[in-house]
């Protein structure tokens, strides 16, 4: 069963949420807002276009504010996008396919990952926390 934080828009299988740590999460359903990738105006842009072209309904969240993008420059200017549990992970390959590794690095892995796979999800860890699961 896939639960679902509505304090970090993440959906998650376990006893908590692996973000935020929060225990107080309900089943995930279809029109849960999930988010999806953070990403900059001209990869974002790109996004967008996909994932209408792929017919997913998208929320677009700009991180700085329309007004701070004018003085920190565009391509500082950070957008947030969310979609529908439904269509998370189509959506999510979109983001695989046509967008960078966010910030160049892979700090995360659980963005890139199929999330329903939770083998490979332990091994992120290095083996050293895995210890819940016998
Ligand atoms: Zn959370």
């Amino acid at each position: 069963m896939v639960l679902y934080c509505d304090n970090c828009f993440e959906p998650f299988e376990g006893e908590r949420c692996p973000h935020c740590g929060r225990k107080k999460a309900r089943e995930a359903r279809a029109d849960d807002l999930c988010f999806l990738t953070e990403q900059n105006i001209i990869w974002g842009g790109m996004l967008a276009g996909a994932l209408e072209e792929n017919g997913i309904y998208y929320v677009a969240q700009n991180v700085l504010g329309a007004g701070l993008a004018f003085k920190t420059g565009l391509l500082s200017e950070r957008v947030r996008y969310y979609v529908f549990f439904e269509r998370l992970q189509d959506a999510r390959d979109i983001v695989t396919q046509i967008c960078p590794s966010p910030d160049g690095g892979n700090e995360d892995g659980f963005e890139e990952d199929d999330f329903e796979d939770e083998e490979s999800f332990e091994n992120e860890e290095d083996g050293s926390e895995g210890g819940a699961e016998e």
